[in-house]
């Protein structure tokens, strides 16, 4: 690097910096006309109960396709669209469609009244003044019951502007949905984190269930983090789960619900309804009452 021209000014010579810069102003310029094309979609994991593995609802995760870049994951793209602004606009976007979405099928399927849909929110989104504004509209919208949604952010988001934080937080809980704390024990943990930001649900990150190796006895720190959950009177949900043997000692291990590759990966729309069908066929079924023996 080589200070040129004014003051305080540094023009970076180093290409292999140079050309990242230009990657990123790529994909913003690319992002820019993104939502109004139609590009982006949005995909359903489902979230099962770890006791009797049952469905009990999803979550929304955003993909997008340019036309010139192709797929394009959400952890290239959503720092991208924050460095743009666009994040506000494409987060409002997500919650409509989620929680329009969640509304259909609980309506179409009476059997799948209870089933939640959880929704990410990103650092520049929890710090924007539109954010309660547009979760109550997505919900008034769709007709969604508050309690049917869960929101998402990260420990990262709520450190940079904790008073913010928290109000904004406390004013979502009042509105009546839940919260979740993702990625729960990466990046900036503190346990003060649990007592100064109020939230019902514990997602246990996945790099922390991708150490429990078959046979062995449950981490520690997975122990601890399920432990301190459970101790706080919140839900704990494992992520990332990819293997029988985790699913099980997770379960020994009193954690409630987990998502993962070994029960779905993200589904396309319809795939994920189907899913939730399933579900709801199973249910019926077990809630037939055994007849009884002729007297
Ligand atoms: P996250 O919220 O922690 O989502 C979990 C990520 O793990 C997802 O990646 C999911 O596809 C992936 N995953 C789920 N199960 C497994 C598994 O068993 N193994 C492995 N290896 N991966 C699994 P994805 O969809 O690429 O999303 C990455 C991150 O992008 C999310 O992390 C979330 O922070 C962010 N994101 C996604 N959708 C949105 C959105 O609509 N808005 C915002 N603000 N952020 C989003
Ligand atoms: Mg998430
Ligand atoms: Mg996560
Ligand atoms: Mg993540």
């Amino acid at each position: 690097a080589a200070r040129t021209g004014g003051r305080n000014r540094v023009e970076v010579y180093d290409p292999g910096m140079r050309a990242a810069v230009q990657a990123a102003r790529e994909l913003e310029h690319e992002l820019r006309g993104a939502l109004a094309a139609g590009e982006f979609r949005l995909v359903y994991q489902p979230v099962v109960t770890l006791a009797d593995r049952r469905v009990t609802g999803f979550e929304a995760l955003l993909r997008w396709t340019s036309p010139r870049l192709g797929p394009v994951g959400p952890d290239r793209f959503v720092p991208a669209a924050e460095a743009a602004g666009l994040i506000d606009e494409i987060g409002a976007w997500v919650l409509r469609e989620a929680c329009t979405t969640a509304a259909a099928w609980r309506r179409d399927h009476p059997g799948a009244a209870d089933m939640t849909m959880a929704v990410n929110v990103s650092a520049a989104q929890l710090a924007s003044p539109d954010l309660v504004g547009s979760i109550a509209a997505a919900l008034a919208e769709s007709g969604l019951p508050a309690g049917a949604l869960v929101v998402e952010v990260t420990e990262t988001a709520l450190v940079g502007d904790p008073e913010h934080a928290a109000a904004c937080l406390a004013a979502l809980r009042a509105l009546g949905l839940r919260l979740a704390l993702d990625d729960f024990g990466t990046g900036y943990s503190s346990l003060a984190h649990l007592q100064q930001f109020t939230v019902d649900v514990l997602k246990i990150d996945r790099s922390f269930v991708s150490t429990m190796a078959e046979g062995e006895p449950m981490p520690a720190i997975v122990r601890g983090t399920i432990d301190l959950g459970r101790t706080l009177g919140l839900e704990v949900l494992a992520e990332g789960v990819e293997h029988e043997h985790q699913a099980r000692l997770l379960a020994e291990g009193n954690c409630d619900s987990a998502q993962g590759y070994l029960f779905a990966r993200p589904l396309e729309r319809t795939d994920a309804e189907a899913v939730l069908l399933e579900q709801v066929a199973r249910d019926a079924a077990a809630a037939v009452p055994v007849p009884r023996a002729p007297r």
